[in-house]
């Protein structure tokens, strides 16, 4: 789709509060269609005269949109932020979450701080961007399925790269952070594994195969892996803790205490520091898996065990403390604060598409996936400052 030329006369200036009551009321959880919300984005865009372009997913139910402002050269600033939000299910929230709030400086909703409150500021500033004399172009890349595990955000990166002519060098995923930058992230990856056998009664167990004993055996090898890891593996004071982690999340078998489970099914994660690799460990992992039904296959033929990834493995973040793109965030922030985090995010995958990329955005990691999200007025305030002095210092 395309506008034709920036249109001067474009009134219909809202503030970010104002965009930000707009894009609460899209309640698009991760893995549903975004399309409501992009078309609201999309808009926007076309009102203020942006040609901007998107990545499908493959049943183009769902598109990330990136757009330029400003010329073609090389060395502009990509502003991204993802448009779809976690559960409420089972939360205890005391106001609609799909209705904004403002309640004592606060502005109460799902993703008020993780993380439309960025994208707000980003379309907020659309017009001063619009009406400034930029040197340097800004982008910006909003994404979908962010929340089950990171689905787009390489498309996206690697589209805006092969798109343009010009080649953008700083990538801004506006995750909530309290306006500081981050430069580190640990990986992630979520694995389903199944195990299947045959029933059988209970007194014959020695000679057939179980599922739960064999599942437990992973669990332990997790937990084992994650030990040696913490003693012999890699540390990363940064992060909290300062090593890879492994867990299993679901543990499901079984019908009864009398008959041999035929089937279990595990479900754990993963997140790993920059320096370990996750690949490694799954195919460690699958090694592992592959040993067992081997041995269980000599007592029961149709035993198996089969690894499903939830989505690729999320890439860590490790930018340099001491990279171009850290000191000059740092000016927009006025904070010389670097940080790490846990969490997974984007960065990581714009960061492997050539991307000098950071982590910087309003709102607080406490406040993202829990009741009663919020962001103060106040950090949505220092997200539009931020993108305003991101204005000049480009102009
Ligand atoms: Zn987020």
């Amino acid at each position: 789709m395309q506008a034709t030329k920036p249109n001067p006369i474009a009134t219909n200036r809202l503030t970010a509060q104002e965009i930000l009551a707009k894009l609460i009321a899209f309640p698009v959880l991760g893995g549903q269609s975004n399309s409501k919300i992009a078309d609201w984005i999309e808009n926007y865009l076309i009102e203020h005269g942006i040609f901007f372009h998107n990545v499908y997913n493959a049943e183009r139910t769902k598109r990330c949109i990136h757009c330029r402002i400003g010329p073609s050269v090389d060395n502009g600033v990509v502003l991204s932020g993802h448009t779809d939000v976690v559960p409420v299910e089972g939360q205890d929230w005391h106001t609609d979450p799909f209705e904004m709030i403002e309640k004592e400086g606060k502005l109460y909703g799902r993703g008020t701080c993780d993380m439309k409150g960025f994208i707000a500021c980003c379309l907020a500033c659309l017009p001063e961007m619009i009406a400034a004399d930029l040197k340097k172009p800004i982008y910006f890349a909003f994404s979908y399925d962010e929340e089950i595990g990171c689905w787009s955000g390489h498309a996206l990166a690697k589209d805006i790269m092969d798109t343009y002519s010009e080649k953008p060098r700083f990538a801004i995923i506006g995750e909530p952070s309290e306006m500081e930058v981050v430069t580190g992230q640990k990986g992630m990856g979520t694995l389903e594994t199944t195990l299947t056998s045959r029933g059988a009664h209970s007194s014959k167990i020695y000679t057939e195969a179980s599922t739960i004993f064999e599942a437990a055996k992973l669990v332990g090898w997790l937990e084992n892996k994650m030990e040696e890891l913490i003693v012999n593996g890699e540390k990363d004071t940064r992060f909290t803790p300062p090593h890879t982690t492994l867990h299993v999340g679901k543990f499901n078998g079984g019908i009864a205490h009398n008959i041999v489970a035929d089937k279990c099914t595990i479900v754990w994660d993963l997140r790993t520091l920059p320096k370990d690799d996750s690949t490694a460990i799954v195919n460690e992992f699958k090694a592992y898996c592959a040993k067992r039904a081997a041995i269980m296959r000599k007592k029961v033929p149709e035993f198996n065990i089969t690894n499903k990834e939830w989505f690729p493995l999320v890439v860590p973040l490790d930018t340099p403390d001491d990279a171009p793109v850290v000191k000059f965030v740092q000016q927009l922030t006025d904070s010389m604060i670097i940080n790490a985090v846990s969490f997974a995010s984007e960065a990581g995958q714009f960061a492997a598409e050539g991307f000098e990329a950071v982590i910087c955005g309003p709102g607080s990691i406490e406040q993202a996936h829990r009741a009663n999200e919020f962001i103060e007025v106040e950090q949505l305030e220092k997200g539009v400052l931020f993108v305003q002095k991101l204005i000049t210092k480009l102009s």
